[in-house]
């Protein structure tokens, strides 16, 4: 599939991600009835019950529930990342498809360790950990620890995204540059760096002290600051950047871009806010795959790319 078939990715990107989204929601509706449950529905992209029957099941039940689909989800992107190296030569199209749905389990690791330190709630609205963690009555600093690392994993998934989109796409460009980053490229990048960290930080703490990070700019200054900060290290005169920018981020740009109408079908869900979550991985992968050397050699991928 040529990088021309852009319309083509595209889809592929959107239909991908919404059949991940739709198995793991499956997998709560699935795993919450074997449990005794009668989880059903709520949304588009949301299973679970009403808030106030959570009292009347059994703690392990609704941990249950909640924590094996985002397990399953995370291990498909693993599972997938380890049989496309080893199946190189099958249909191209089907390839991209299930490399998108490495993209989204790998970081989405990071995703649900992030929000862990969020109110628990059983009505599916997407904060899986936090369930989980009420359950187990994880300690604070606990919650807090894990939401940072979960960040830390977030940004370095990159590496591994950029790993999926090297063994999916054999024609993608693997010559990067040591073409010099102007410094007010690098000064604004730290800047947005320093940024992502400290929302982080904040959205971690914050669980000390009881009150509710939902509704503050943590996330937002996370994801933006990161993705902006990837943005300006990119060397993007280089084969490797281009390559990932036409193959990779503007089709899956424009795949998620095309879910988000559907996010405000019977009173919002998650496909309005796909492209946030699911972007920022990619713009770090075409950061690396810029890179020769520098800033971010640190976390590129071992593979010689000259
Ligand atoms: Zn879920």
């Amino acid at each position: 599939m040529a990088v021309a078939d852009g319309g083509l990715r595209a889809a592929l990107v959107a239909l991908s991600v919404a059949s991940v989204l739709f198995l793991h929601e499956c997998i709560h509706l699935a795993i919450g009835r074997l449990a005794g449950i009668p989880a059903a529905f709520t949304g588009l992209t949301s299973v679970g019950i009403p808030r106030a029957d959570a009292s009347l099941y059994a703690g392990w039940r609704l941990a249950l529930m909640n924590g094996t689909a985002p397990l399953v989800t995370v291990l498909a992107g693993f599972v997938v990342l380890h049989l496309l190296a080893r199946w190189q030569n099958g249909p191209e199209r089907l390839r991209f498809f299930l490399s998108w749905w490495a993209i989204f389990g790998i970081p989405y690791l990071g995703l649900q360790l992030m929000i862990i330190v969020l109110p628990v709630d059983f009505s599916g609205n997407g904060v899986d950990s936090a369930a989980v963690a009420g359950y187990l009555n994880a300690q604070p600093w606990v919650l807090a620890v894990l939401s940072f690392a979960g960040f830390l994993w977030y940004v370095r998934a990159g590496r591994l995204v950029l790993h999926m989109i090297e063994i999916a796409d054999r024609d993608a460009p693997k010559i990067g540059t040591d073409a010099r980053i102007a410094a007010w490229r690098h000064v604004a990048a730290w800047g947005l760096l320093v940024i992502a960290f400290a929302g982080a930080m904040r959205f971690a703490l914050e669980a000390f002290a009881s009150r509710l990070p939902g509704g503050s700019l943590d996330l937002p200054a996370m994801l933006f600051g990161w993705s902006g900060a990837c943005v300006l290290w990119t060397r993007w005169r280089s084969f490797a950047a281009r390559g990932v920018w036409s193959g990779w981020l503007i089709p899956g740009a424009i795949g998620l871009l095309a879910l988000v109408p559907l996010g405000f079908i019977g009173g919002g869900n998650d496909f309005a806010q796909l492209w946030l979550l699911e972007l920022p991985p990619v713009f770090a992968a075409t950061m690396l795959a810029s890179d020769q050397r520098g800033i971010v050699a640190f976390t590129r991928p071992r593979r010689g790319r000259a």
